[in-house]
């Protein structure tokens, strides 16, 4: 069993940077046992950070029904980010589909209104972080959780983008609208843990049971922009891998000579 206090001071040795901006991918599978449970490891990370610090993190939906930001569950964050997307004071952002739960001094400007598509363009709250020049946390899990990796999609412009189904109010009836978006299986990812530690620009360490990642927003979009000017499709699986998501997104390529 690991203490908030014990936890406290694992963050503050990785780097998280007292006063700034964290935005914090985790499964509490991997960090257990800590005191307190998830709202342990809330309470840890926002004593990390101090009063001045804003933490961030996914919430989010199935955009099967209407969002409500005060009741729409998260649909796949895990147990951590919905205890904390529930906690009094947090804000939640405005996509039906993609938002984000942000407390602390700058929540406000993270969670402001966004376009429906990108959802994790960088007018996002993950655009925001990166604007913020702040960290992101990978908590045991890896890049393919990491989605500053779809903003640096969004700003290196790939040429693959998936539609779908999300439901939103229009008007004020449920209506169902295609949201485009740079989707795959996200597995290649995880490429950018070698980019970032090659460069020294990732720093990793124990975090209760889990091995975490911690690195600069503005080195995860500086580093995919690298890669992705050489090779646009780099983050999808190769035909032959015969990957159901990422075959759909090379399909969406439109021909060399469509390109703008
Ligand atoms: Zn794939």
């Amino acid at each position: 069993m690991v203490s908030i206090e014990q936890l406290v001071e694992q963050l503050r040795a990785l780097g998280v940077r007292p006063g700034g901006v964290l935005l914090v991918h985790t499964a509490f599978t991997e960090v257990r046992p800590v005191e307190g449970g998830p709202l342990g490891l809330i309470d840890a990370l926002r004593a990390a950070l101090g009063p001045g610090g804003t933490l961030v993190m996914p919430a989010m939906t199935d955009g099967e029904s209407v969002f409500d930001p005060a009741t729409t569950p998260t649909a796949g964050m895990g147990i951590t980010a919905e205890l904390f997307r529930r906690q009094p004071g947090v804000l939640r952002s405005t996509h039906p589909g993609g938002s984000f739960a942000a407390a602390g001094p700058l929540a406000e400007r993270i969670c402001a209104p966004q376009p429906l598509s990108p959802p994790h363009g960088p007018d996002s709250p993950v655009g925001r972080v990166h604007d913020l020049d702040g960290q992101v946390l990978l908590l045991g899990v890896s890049h393919s959780e990491n989605t500053t990796l779809h903003l640096a999609e969004a700003i290196a412009r790939v040429p693959y983008s998936v539609s779908h189904p999300c439901v939103v109010e229009l008007d004020g009836a449920a209506r169902t609208v295609m949201i485009a978006e740079t989707d795959h299986c996200c597995v290649r990812f995880r490429l950018a843990d070698e980019w970032l530690y090659a460069r020294r620009l990732q720093d990793g360490g124990p975090v209760g049971a889990a091995y975490a990642r911690l690195c600069r927003s503005r080195d995860i979009v500086a580093v995919a922009a690298l890669h992705l000017a050489r090779d646009p499709l780099i983050f999808l699986c190769p035909p032959s891998a015969a990957c159901e998501e990422c075959d759909l997104a090379r399909a969406s390529v439109p021909p060399a000579g469509a390109r703008p």
